[in-house]
C-alpha cells in the first residue's frame, strides 16, 4: 500500500502543479469536479479561507457580502492548509462545478482525524444547506460516512455550481488537508489506507502479546515495561488515527485530543521507564536518571492539565515532546559512549521513533507539509522501532546469558583454585609435618646418644651400662653364655686432684677412657665411666680367664699411658681392678656381680694398688 499511495500523491501532486502552472489565475474560480478519475485533487488552492477568531459566526453571517469578500483565495498550493496553534474557528469556502450532463457523485476528504469541531454546510438537491456536525471531539456517531477520518459525500447535479461551507476548529494544531476524490477511487484509497493501518496495529499487537509471553516466562520486569510502553504507544496511535471507539454510555468520544494527548503523555512516561531499565541510567547516569523519573513525573500530571485546557498546554506538549526526545536520544549517546551495548540498539530505535514522531510534530505546526512520511512517519517509525526494541530485548538476554555463564566460569575457576591451592598447602604441610618429625627423629637419637654419653669423657656413661647390663644378662641367661665385669678405679686419684688441679684431673681422667676404650675394643664390649674417677668394663661371651686377661691389660694399658703422677708410689698414674665373670641364672643379679666385683677392686687397693684382682 504504501506504494501505490506514495506513487498516487506524487502524481497528484505533480497533476496539481501542472494545473496551477497552466492556469495560475483560475485559483480562485470553481473546481470542475466533473473529469475525476483515479487521483484526489487538493482543493488547497481552490479554497477560500475565512478567519473567525471570535468564533461566533454563524453560515448566514459568512454569506453576507462584506464577510464573503473577505475570504482570503490566493492560497498556497500545499497539500494541506498549515494553520499552527490557533484558537480561531476557519471557514472554508469552496466552489465546485459540475460541467458534465449527468449527476456526479464526490467524496470531500478531511484526512485528519484531529480536527475537534466540523461544521460541513452541503446543499441538498433543492440547494439549502445542510449542516453535518461531527469532530473529534464529538462522538463517532455523528460521522456521515464510516471512516477514520472526515469524509462528506457530495452529489453535484448536472451542469451546475455550488459552494460548500465548512467551519473547523481544533483545540490543538490544527491543519487541514483538503481533498475530492471520485468514489471508486476513494473506496481503493480507503482500503489501502485501512490496510496500512492493520499493518502497524498488526504488528503492535503481535509485539504485545509475544512480549507479555516473554515477561510470564522470563519474569524481567523489562518485558512488563515494554508491554505498557507498546500498548500506551498502540492506544495512542490509535486515538490518533481515528481509531479509537467511543466509550458508548457516556458518550465519551476517546477518539478526543484529550485522550490523545494523555494517551501520548503516558506512552512518553512508559518510554522513559522503559529506558531507564534497558540502559540501567541509575546506576551509569544517577543524575540524568533523576531528570528522567522527574520527566515521568511530569507526564503523568499532564493528563490533569490537559483535562482542564487543552488549548492553553497543547502547545507546551509538543515542546515536552521535543525535550523528551533530546533527553532520551542524550541518555542513549551518553550510554553508547559508557559502552553500554543496549544503548546501540536504544539510539537507533528512538532515532527512528522521533524522527517520525519530529515529522508528524513538525506537520502539526504547519512547518512540515502534509504527506505519506509526515502523517504515517510516526507510525512507520514506532513500528520499527517495536522490532528494534524487542530485538534488543533478546539480545540483552542473550548478553546476560553470557555473562551469567561468565561468571558462573569464574566462580568455577576459583573454586578450581580454591582446591588446588588447599591441596598445596595440604602437601606443603604434610611436608613440613614430616620434615619437622624428622627433625625431631634425629634429635631425640641425638639426645638419647647424649643421655647415655658420659659429658666429660665421651664413653657410655652408667645409665647405658646400667641397661646394657640388664640387657646382656639376659641374653647370657638365655643362651648360656658367660658375661664378665670389671670395675676400674684410679689409683690415688685425690692427691692428683688436690695437686695439679681440679681441669688436670678431668684431662687425666679423658686420656684414661680413651686408653680403656682403645683397649676394650671388641664391638660387643662396652667400657662405660661408673662415675668420678671410677670406670667398667662390661664383656659379653666372657669367662672368668677372659676378663682377667682383660684386666691385666687395662693395667698394662694404663701403666703404658704412663701420665706422670709425683704423688703416688709409683710416680705415674695408675689403675686397680676387680674383675668378675658369671653364668647369669634366675637365682643370681646383676646387683650381686657388681658388688663382688667391687669387693674384688677392695683388694686390689688393698693389696697394693696397680693390678688386678678376679673375686
Ligand atoms: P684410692 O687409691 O684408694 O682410690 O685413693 P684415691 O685418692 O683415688 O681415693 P678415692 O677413690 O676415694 O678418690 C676419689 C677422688 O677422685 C675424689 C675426687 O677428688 C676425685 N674425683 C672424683 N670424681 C672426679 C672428677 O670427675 N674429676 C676430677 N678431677 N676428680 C674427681
Ligand atoms: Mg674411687
Ligand atoms: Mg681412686
Amino acid at each position: 500500500m504504501p506504494v501505490s499511495r506514495v506513487s498516487q500523491q506524487l502524481i497528484a501532486s505533480l497533476l496539481l502543479a501542472l494545473s496551477l502552472l497552466a492556469w495560475p489565475t483560475w485559483a480562485a474560480a470553481p473546481l470542475d469536479a466533473a473529469g475525476l478519475q483515479d487521483q484526489p485533487v487538493s482543493l488547497t488552492a481552490f479554497v477560500g479561507l475565512l478567519e473567525d477568531p471570535e468564533r461566533r459566526l454563524t453560515l448566514a453571517d459568512v454569506q453576507r457580502p462584506e464577510l464573503a469578500a473577505r475570504f482570503k483565495t490566493d492560497l498556497p498550493a500545499t497539500s494541506a492548509l498549515g494553520l499552527g496553534f490557533t484558537r480561531s474557528a476557519y471557514w472554508l469556502r469552496l466552489p465546485l462545478r459540475n460541467s458534465s450532463a449527468s449527476a456526479v457523485q464526490r467524496m470531500l476528504a478531511v484526512e485528519n482525524p484531529r480536527i475537534s469541531h466540523i461544521q460541513a454546510y452541503i446543499p441538498n438537491a433543492q440547494g439549502d444547506y445542510q449542516a453535518l456536525v461531527t469532530g473529534c471531539d464529538t462522538p463517532a456517531s455523528t460521522k456521515v460516512y464510516a471512516n477514520r477520518n472526515f469524509i462528506f459525500p457530495i452529489t453535484l447535479p448536472a451542469e451546475s455550481e455550488q459552494v460548500i461551507y465548512l467551519r473547523m476548529e481544533s483545540s490543538i494544531g490544527l491543519s487541514i488537508p483538503l481533498q475530492l476524490w471520485a468514489p471508486e477511487a476513494f473506496h481503493a484509497h480507503e482500503r489501502d489506507d485501512y490496510f496500512g493501518q492493520a499493518w502497524y496495529f498488526g504488528i503492535a499487537t503481535a509485539m504485545i502479546l509475544f512480549n507479555l509471553m516473554l515477561l510470564v516466562s522470563l519474569r524481567d520486569r523489562i518485558y512488563l515495561l515494554y508491554v505498557v510502553f507498546a500498548t500506551c504507544t498502540f492506544a495512542t496511535l490509535a486515538i490518533k488515527n481515528g481509531l479509537a471507539p467511543d466509550l458508548l454510555p457516556a458518550g465519551v468520544p476517546l477518539n478526543s485530543n484529550i485522550f490523545y494527548y494523555a494517551g501520548n503523555s503516558l506512552a512518553l512516561a512508559a518510554m522513559l521507564l522503559f529506558m531507564r531499565r534497558m540502559l540501567g541510567t541509575q546506576q551509569l547516569l544517577p543524575r540524568t536518571d533523576r531528570v528522567v523519573l522527574a520527566m515521568v513525573v511530569v507526564y503523568l500530571l499532564t493528563p490533569v492539565a490537559y483535562a482542564i485546557a487543552l488549548p492553553l498546554f497543547s502547545k507546551a506538549a509538543i515542546l515536552l515532546n521535543l525535550a523528551t526526545a533530546f533527553l532520551a536520544i542524550a541518555v542513549g549517546v551518553a550510554a553508547a559512549v559508557k559502552r553500554q551495548r543496549s544503548a546501540y540498539f536504544f539510539l537507533g530505535a528512538f532515532a527512528l521513533l522521533m524522527f517520525g514522531g519530529a515529522m508528524t510534530s513538525l506537520r502539526a505546526m504547519g512547518v512540515m507539509p502534509t504527506n505519506l512520511f509526515t502523517v504515517d512517519g510516526l507510525q512507520l517509525g514506532s513500528a520499527l522501532e517495536m522490532l528494534l526494541l524487542a530485538f534488543a530485548l533478546a539480545d540483552r538476554y542473550n548478553v546476560m546469558r553470557r555473562e551469567k555463564a561468565r561468571v558462573r566460569e569464574q566462580l568455577l575457576h576459583a573454586q578450581q583454585q580454591l582446591v588446588h591451592t588447599l591441596q598445596t598447602s595440604e602437601r606443603e604441610l604434610e611436608q613440613r609435618v614430616a620434615e619437622r618429625t624428622e627433625e625431631l627423629q634425629v634429635l631425640n637419637s641425638k639426645l638419647e646418644t647424649l643421655s647415655l654419653t658420659d659429658a666429660l669423657t665421651g664413653i657410655a656413661n652408667r645409665r647405658r651400662f646400667d641397661d646394657l647390663l640388664t640387657q646382656e644378662w639376659a641374653r647370657a641367661q638365655r643362651i648360656g653364655a658367660p658375661l664378665a665385669l670389671a670395675i676400674i678405679d684410679v689409683d690415688w686419684f685425690k692427691p692428683y686432684n688436690d695437686n695439679y688441679g681440679h681441669p688436670a684431673g678431668d684431662a687425666c681422667l679423658r686420656q684414661i677412657a680413651q686408653t680403656l676404650a682403645a683397649t676394650v675394643s671388641r664391638s660387643s664390649d662396652l667400657v662405660a665411666r661408673y662415675g668420678g674417677e671410677e670406670f667398667v668394663f662390661l664383656a659379653p661371651m666372657t669367662d672368668a680367664a677372659g676378663g682377667q686377661a682383660m684386666a691385666r691389660k687395662v693395667v698394662q694399658a694404663i701403666t703404658a699411658l704412663a701420665l706422670p703422677h709425683a704423688y703416688s708410689p709409683l710416680g705415674h698414674v695408675s689403675v686397680s681392678l676387680g674383675v668378675v665373670s658369671v653364668q647369669p641364672s634366675a637365682e643370681q643379679t646383676p646387683q650381686a656381680l657388681l658388688q663382688r666385683a667391687d669387693a674384688a677392686l677392695y683388694q686390689a687397693k688393698s693389696q697394693g694398688r696397680n693390678q688386678a684382682v678376679s673375686g
